[in-house]
Formats: C-alpha cells, sequence, structure tokens
C-alpha cells in the first residue's frame, strides 16, 4: 500500500477469486464455468461487422439486449438492467440500498465478494451464520428492517431455498430490499423472476457467466420493478455508463435467444452433478444436496487442504475455502462427463481406495 492510499479503505482486503492458471492445462473445476462453448448463435453474433463497429461506443442503454431480457422472462425492458458481469449489479445494488446506518444482512457462508462490498462501500455488514449443516433458515431474515442478500441456490453449498420462503422475507420486509443472487438457478433452483410484479422491493441478479457459458464476456442482468432499476441505473450512469461493451451485447442476445441449447447444457450438467454427488458419497464423502453447477463435499480421509493440494499436483484444480467452517470441505464444479469421471479416478488414487488391478497370477 502506498502513502497516498486513503486511510479510510486502509481495511479493504480485496476479493480472491478462484485461480486462472495461464501457463498449464487443468482440469478446471474451480471457479464453476462452463464446460461447455457459448451457444452457436453466438460465434454467428460476434462477427466481423461487430467488430468493425468497435470504433463507435457501445449503447449506454443496452436497449436491445435489455430487449432480449425481458422477452426471455416475460418481462418489460424497464424490468432490467445490465451488468460487466452480476458482479458489478451486485455491488451496484449495495451502494443503491445500502449505508453505514442500513446494514447488508447475508449468512456466513456464501458468495465471498458479498463483505468486500460492503467493506468498499462503508456498509454495515450483518452476517448471520447458517445452521450446522449449511441450511439456512429463512426465518432468520424475517422482519429484519435490513437490506437483504442471498444467493439462491447458494455458493458455495449449492443449496438452495424454495422459493414461497424468499416470498415469506418479502412479505415480512417490506421496506426492505431484497436481492436474490440467482447465479445458479438454471441449473434447477425455483426463480424468484414470477413474484417480480407482486413485491416492489425485489431484485433478482442473474448473469451469463455460468449456465450460458460466457463467463468471460462479463455479462450479468438484474431484474426488478422499474423504480429499483431506475435505481441502480442511477449507479450505474454515474460510474460507467458504457459497461456493456459491443461484442457482449451481441452475443448477450444471441445466448438469450438459444434456450434449447441453455436446456441441452444444463440438463448435462444436472445429469453429471448426480452421477459425481453418488460416486462421491460411495467414496464416504459428505456432499451437499446442490441445485447448481458445482458439489460441496467433505473427504472422510483427509483435510480439504490437503485433498485440494493433491488434486492439483494431479492436474485437477478445484476450489478451497480455508475459513473455520468451510476448511475441510472443497467446491467442485461439474464439468464435462469425462472431466467428473477423471476426477473420481485421482480422488480414488489420492484416498487410496482405488481397485488395484489383481497381481500377475504365479
Ligand atoms: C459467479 C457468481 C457471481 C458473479 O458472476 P459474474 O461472472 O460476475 O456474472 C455472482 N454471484 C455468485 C453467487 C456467483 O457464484
Amino acid at each position: 500500500m502506498s502513502e497516498f492510499f486513503t486511510p479510510s479503505l486502509s481495511a479493504l482486503e480485496p476479493y480472491t477469486p478462484g485461480e486462472q492458471p495461464q501457463e498449464k492445462t487443468y482440469i478446471k473445476l474451480n471457479t464453476n464455468e462452463s464446460p461447455f462453448a457459448p451457444s452457436p448463435r453466438v460465434l454467428e453474433a460476434v462477427n466481423r461487422a461487430e467488430v468493425e463497429n468497435l470504433r463507435l461506443y457501445s449503447d449506454p442503454a443496452s436497449a436491445a439486449l435489455c430487449r432480449a431480457i425481458a422477452d426471455r422472462f416475460g418481462l418489460a425492458p424497464e424490468n432490467v438492467v445490465c451488468g460487466n458481469g452480476s458482479d458489478e449489479l451486485l455491488s451496484f445494488a449495495i451502494r443503491a440500498f445500502c449505508d453505514a446506518g442500513r446494514a447488508l444482512a447475508c449468512p456466513d457462508i456464501t458468495y465471498g465478494f458479498y463483505k468486500v462490498w460492503c467493506r468498499l462501500w462503508g456498509v454495515e455488514n450483518h452476517v448471520i451464520p447458517l445452521k450446522e449443516d449449511f441450511s439456512l433458515d429463512a426465518a432468520d431474515y424475517e422482519a429484519l428492517g435490513e437490506t437483504i442478500l442471498i444467493a439462491n441456490p447458494n455458493a458455495p453449498t449449492g443449496r438452495a431455498l424454495p422459493r414461497a420462503q424468499i416470498e415469506r422475507l418479502l412479505q415480512t420486509n417490506p421496506n426492505s430490499v431484497v436481492i436474490v443472487d440467482e447465479a445458479y438457478v438454471d441449473f434447477g433452483g425455483e426463480s424468484c423472476v414470477p413474484l417480480i410484479q407482486s413485491y416492489p422491493n425485489l431484485l433478482v441478479v442473474q448473469t451469463c457467466s455460468k449456465s450460458r457459458s460466457l463467463a468471460g464476456a462479463r455479462l450479468g442482468f438484474a431484474l426488478g420493478q422499474k423504480a429499483l432499476i431506475e435505481d441502480l441505473n442511477r449507479i450505474r450512469c454515474s460510474f460507467n455508463p458504457y459497461n456493456i461493451n459491443r461484442l457482449t451485447a451481441a452475443a448477450g442476445i444471441a445466448a438469450m435467444q438459444d434456450e434449447a441449447y441453455l436446456e441441452k447444457c444444463t440438463a448435462a450438467i444436472v445429469q453429471s452433478r448426480a452421477w459425481t454427488t453418488a460416486q462421491l458419497r460411495a467414496l464416504g464423502f459428505a456432499v451437499q444436496d446442490s441445485l447448481a453447477n458445482f458439489v460441496f463435499a467433505r473427504c472422510p480421509a483427509m483435510p480439504g487442504g490437503q485433498l485440494y493440494a493433491q488434486l492439483k499436483k494431479a492436474g485437477i484444480l478445484v476450489r478451497h475455502f480455508d475459513a473455520p467452517r468451510t476448511a475441510d470441505w472443497l467446491r467442485i464444479t461439474i464439468g464435462s462427463q469425462s472431466e467428473m469421471e477423471s476426477l473420481i479416478e485421482a480422488v480414488k488414487r489420492i484416498i487410496g481406495k482405488e481397485q488395484r488391478p489383481c497381481a500377475q497370477p504365479l
């Protein structure tokens, strides 16, 4: 830190993203990316003409993209705002709906970025521990009088709340915004989008990074009633009105319009998730019931950090969160079926449960 860095942010600890090694090719199961390429329509949309248009600024309203997203959800464009990743919109939402006197409530075990944004924006973070088994008790958030941020399904646990429980929070917190981070909803969760028309305090945030295979394009979107979306646009246009670049907008429109491809990709992940969960359980692992594109698992044979390191040595990257409640657990992204088979083989070798081939008969 230089002597010039503002003392008011000296305690800021940046978010640590999952490793993105540029040198070696790992089986990469650490940042919940999709093993599948984006929809073929994305490749058609990001074409020569779009590249030539890069000399012009992008549309600061991202109108065509907002319309494509609105159409997908049966909403109006005024119900949509787009972000440079959903990270940007979550950060804007915390800035818009919290301050020093209005806390953000979220679980202790959840997306690690939430607490970083609280520090960055000077917002108090009210941390509400998950239950012993990592379940979230929605009753902890009833009539709270604070802005609420819940990832549903949650990360890194993969556990999901039914929509009715979130609706109860919307009803008992009518004067607070409830932000539902649905980054993983396409893998089996119950979306809160159908509640938007009924609740002016609901903001749903989704991303194209996971289920739509566009992590590198950086595209997220928030959905809510017009007034909430205007609030977010007020922040966005006070920060970076051209937050969505032309290539990303073209890719996003194409991806939103290919529902069949989304369904095909997510169905494959759901199938491999079930297979991986069963395999790990058969090896004695504790595995959370996941509705996301990852599983959260605890090894019976060795600490999480050790298994993480052994897998890395074997060329497989997974995510280890070295915090007191999660240190024994690993978050493993569901990749392609063959990647998951490689993972299970490596785990068997590491924990010494592999079926060794029979010795040569004498
Ligand atoms: C991946 C993730 C995001 C952020 O995704 P972007 O790539 O910024 O859209 C947001 N929330 C959760 C819970 C995530 O896991």
